[in-house]
């Protein structure tokens, strides 16, 4: 059959509406089709996507960065870095990437702080970087004004993340779900957003705590179910609050804290709250470089390589 030669104009359909309806089982047929493209409509409006396609491919990396966050994301497509550690574990972030990698096509900042984008300027002075992904909310920390005259020299482009906003880069599609508005500190602004692949996902949180995630709910309650979650801010108590992780319910979680870190991280809550909702979640801390492999349709994952 084929499909150009056809014209489904208004009138056609309506024909087929009629034809239907004057048929014994008509009606009956015509709710169930009705009901079975909302239930499906609904299914993919709660969960933000497909399921994971058989071509798909993707991997997501965790990098051990000690007591931080540094998170690559390669596809066929794209390579995609969200920060990188600070900036005494950049020359491990750079190592590592450039294994993988010639080019960085978007850098993600989730938020100010030294832990995340310490080394950022080193990593845009070593690897070229096409683009920058990032909130207004600055700071007037050394790092941070590095990392700006490092964007500036090396001429990167800025994109402003704002709430609501979608980004796409290659086969990566993101989303960002917070901050929805200003607050007075960096970990509250951090970015909460999730990154698609071809039906399989992951939501990165950065630092951000309660307050953030329960805003963002507030303004989207549904499209953020993902497979895996980035937990926030390195496993803290003031992060992953029950809604929020409801509503993304990942099949995984990646804890990214430094060993014997002076925090308690990841919190004894936290444990208890992934142990009694049964994650299988892996730390930096114990299993170093935790990597996610989406092929076959399927997602694998490798620690420690
Ligand atoms: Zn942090």
């Amino acid at each position: 059959m084929n499909y150009n030669n056809r014209n489904y104009n208004n009138s056609e359909t309506k024909k087929l509406v009629r034809g239907l309806m004057g048929t014994k089982y008509g009606p009956i047929i015509l709710v169930l089709l009705i009901i079975m493209s909302a239930a499906i409509g609904y299914y993919y409006y709660i969960n933000g996507g497909s399921s994971i396609s058989a071509d798909a491919y993707a991997e997501y990396h965790f990098i051990d960065v000690g007591q931080g966050d540094a998170s690559l994301i390669l596809t066929d497509e794209a390579a995609v870095l969200v920060d990188c550690g600070t900036l005494d574990q950049s020359d491990i972030v750079i190592d590592y990437v450039s294994r993988y990698t010639d080019r960085i096509d978007l850098f993600v900042f989730s938020h100010a702080h030294d832990d995340h984008m310490g080394g950022a300027a080193n990593v845009i002075r070593s690897i070229p970087v096409d683009e920058v992904l990032m909130t207004s909310y600055a700071s007037d920390a050394v790092f941070f004004e590095k990392a700006l005259d490092a964007i500036e020299e090396y001429d990167v482009q800025v994109t402003e993340a704002l709430p609501g906003g979608t980004y796409t880069e290659g086969d990566v599609n993101i989303k960002v779900f917070a901050p929805v508005t200003d607050y007075e500190d960096h970990n509250s602004n951090s970015i909460i957003m999730r990154v698609e692949v071809d039906g399989s996902s992951v939501m990165y949180t950065g630092d951000a705590e309660h307050r953030t995630e329960k805003d963002a709910l507030d303004e989207y309650p549904y499209g953020m179910k993902s497979d895996i979650l980035k937990v926030g801010h390195h496993g803290s108590s003031t992060s992953t609050c029950e809604a929020f992780f409801d509503a993304v319910s990942p099949k995984y979680g990646v804890i990214s804290c430094g060993e014997g870190n002076s925090y308690g991280h990841p919190h004894r809550e936290i444990k208890a709250f992934f142990a009694e909702r049964e994650l299988e979640y892996y730390r930096t801390d114990l299993v170093g470089d935790v990597v996610f492999t989406v092929k076959g349709g399927e997602i694998t994952v490798n620690c420690g390589e």
